[in-house]
């Protein structure tokens, strides 16, 4: 992954470094994230020895919901912050809005809180219309313990 470094160097005329709206090349594992779009703002102030970076990070990102297995797409808007000392000298700012970013997106991610997921049985997106295999085989779990109970009455 390319670097953005930052370091004391860049604070030789000025205190202030503002970079805005700059295109974010996040690398990320496929088996989660499936796209990302995304770009970044942030501002770098010097105070003597230590420089402090804040900023954000904005766009959309899609991710396959773990339930149900639909694609969906999500808006992001991420803030980071970070310093580093003048005898650490630099820091790469890419890897810590790629560790942000990771550390603010969901492992398991859901379409929606309430995403009913697939049936286990037909395979059926329970969102989009109920199917009653489960509640079928419940009945028949029931209806066979029945039986039995019923042959050792006999
Ligand atoms: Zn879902
Ligand atoms: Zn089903």
């Amino acid at each position: 992954m390319e670097k953005l470094l930052v370091s004391f160097n860049d604070f030789k005329k000025t205190n202030k470094l503002v970079v805005e709206n700059k295109f974010f090349p996040f690398e990320y594992d496929k088996e989660i994230i499936k796209s990302a779009n995304l770009s970044f703002s942030f501002e770098a102030n010097k105070y003597d020895d230590v420089v402090n970076v804040t900023g954000k990070i904005t766009g959309t990102m899609s991710f396959e919901c773990s339930r149900c297995l639909k694609l969906f797409e999500q808006e992001i808007k991420i803030h980071f912050e970070c310093s580093f000392t003048k005898e650490e000298f630099e820091c790469d700012i890419m890897e810590e809005m790629r560790e942000t970013v990771l550390l603010n997106i969901p492992m398991k991610p859901l379409c929606n809180k309430d995403c009913k997921g697939l049936c286990p049985v037909c395979g059926n997106n329970k969102n989009e219309k109920d199917c009653f295999c489960e509640q079928k085989i419940k009945d028949e779990f029931v209806a066979e313990k029945w039986s039995k109970i019923k042959k050792l009455k006999i």
